[in-house]
């Protein structure tokens, strides 16, 4: 039953996570090259003091290298709902 309610709080806190990223401006998102935490710190990550860099996401990239990918899931994802 705990465990249960633990997997709930994790989809609502995801979900709430997946609205604050939208939310943000891409330019001012940051990203830990260490453990991979999103943060607005600038320079630094505020969790291990990782390096951040920028993570563009792919529906800015001008040529959408991962279109390709995103397609390939999909397909993938829908070939396994169905058997
Ligand atoms: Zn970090």
């Amino acid at each position: 039953m705990e465990k249960e309610n633990l997997r709930d709080k994790k989809i609502t806190e995801n979900l709430n996570f997946k609205l604050w990223l939208k939310s943000l401006s891409p330019t001012l998102l940051r990203r830990c090259r260490e453990c991979g935490e999103y943060t607005l710190n600038q320079s630094k990550c505020p969790r291990c003091g990782g390096s951040v860099y920028t993570p563009i996401p792919p529906k800015f990239s001008p040529d959408d290298k991962y279109a390709k990918y995103r397609r390939m899931m999909k397909e993938e994802a829908e070939k396994r709902s169905k058997s």
